[in-house]
């Protein structure tokens, strides 16, 4: 398979993200015991950056905490993506481990992802079933196990993704809860628009948390614009990073019964007071305004089918 200087470019954006991840961890913003495993040393990054990851991180896990509170255990978590991001082992040292983890990026990726899982006993052992010999089978450059599957695949080709979620037994019997951090922008709005589409029609029963850059139509949004195109993201990609509201309207119209969307300013402000204290103890930030801003241009939309996953919402 031949990738693209675009593809290059859009697969770096991966190692960037654990980077900064890393780089937030090692300052104490959250804890994440695995995340070292897949970026070996890293630069410090500039405090606006590692609260943006921060605030980023943590919205995820108000969101997959809500959803699992609703649904337990007996669910499906399908990550699209999925970049090194470590949240299946993250959720295997709680009473939080789901039946199904499904992990969706490039293969190039997920063959490094593999690599890196192959080679650490403590990431390995997460995969392999306690108590039984649990089986790990990597096939052309596909990992599967009982109850987690790495693969390879493009998610601008539907026919792809169909058949790597049916080999990863993923059902519409069970809830399911699909992650986007920061990957749908890097598709064509027409390829994205069916993926949504697709994954609306083909669980009747989840939520889906889209974390990506919003506002793009002012100078700043202008400026992320052009950084986006450098690193892969065609141009029209980034077309639908409209307001949130618009964000949110776009999902139901995609099959989605609910959406709703914040900018992470407004998430920001929804955590703890002790929390964002803490948080703000860390580190002297040089530039509020710059925070703000990207803060502003980066939202979070969630939407849901189905009754039990209606009240999804913020500090929920
Ligand atoms: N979701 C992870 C996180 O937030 O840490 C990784 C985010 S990284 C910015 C974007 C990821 O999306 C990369 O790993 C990239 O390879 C993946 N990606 C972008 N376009 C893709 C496509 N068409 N098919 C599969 N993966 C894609």
């Amino acid at each position: 398979i031949s990738w693209s200087a675009e593809d290059e470019a859009i697969i770096a954006t991966n190692t960037d993200a654990t980077e900064c991840k890393r780089c937030a961890v090692e300052l104490g913003y959250w804890k994440d015991e695995y995340i070292s495993y897949f970026a070996k040393h890293v630069d410090r990054k500039a405090p606006e950056i590692n609260r943006g990851y921060y605030a980023r991180v943590k919205a995820m896990e108000m969101f997959i905490h809500q959803f699992l509170e609703r649904c337990g255990t007996k669910c499906q978590i399908i990550n699209l993506g999925c970049g090194f991001d470590t949240l299946y082992w993250r959720l295997k040292d709680t009473t939080q481990a789901v039946s199904n983890f499904i992990e969706l990026d490039f293969p190039s990726v997920t063959s490094k992802k593999c690599h890196i899982i192959k080679r650490n006993k403590q990431l390995l052992e997460k995969i392999c079933k306690e108590g039984i010999n649990g089986e790990v089978v990597i096939r052309s450059g596909d990992l599967h196990s009982d109850g987690y599957h790495l693969l390879g695949c493009d998610l601008r080709c539907l026919e792809e993704v169909r058949r790597k979620l049916q080999a990863a037994g993923a059902t519409a019997e069970a809830p399911a809860l699909l992650l986007a951090e920061c990957v749908l922008v890097y598709l064509r709005p027409e390829a994205a628009l069916a993926l949504l589409r697709h994954l609306a029609a083909a669980f009747p029963r989840c939520v889906l948390l889209l974390y990506e850059q919003c506002n793009l139509s002012d100078r700043f949004g202008e400026v992320m614009l052009r950084n986006l195109s450098a690193r892969g993201c065609p141009l029209a990609g980034a077309e639908h990073c409209r307001e949130p509201a618009a964000q949110a309207e776009r999902l139901v119209s995609l099959g989605f019964d609910a959406a709703r969307s914040w900018d992470m300013e407004t998430v920001w402000r929804s955590f703890p007071e002790d929390e964002r204290s803490r948080v703000d103890a860390l580190e002297m930030l040089d530039e509020r305004e710059l925070l703000l801003q990207l803060n502003t241009h980066y939202a979070l939309t969630v939407a849901t089918r189905g009754e039990l996953f209606a009240d999804l919402d913020l500090a929920g």
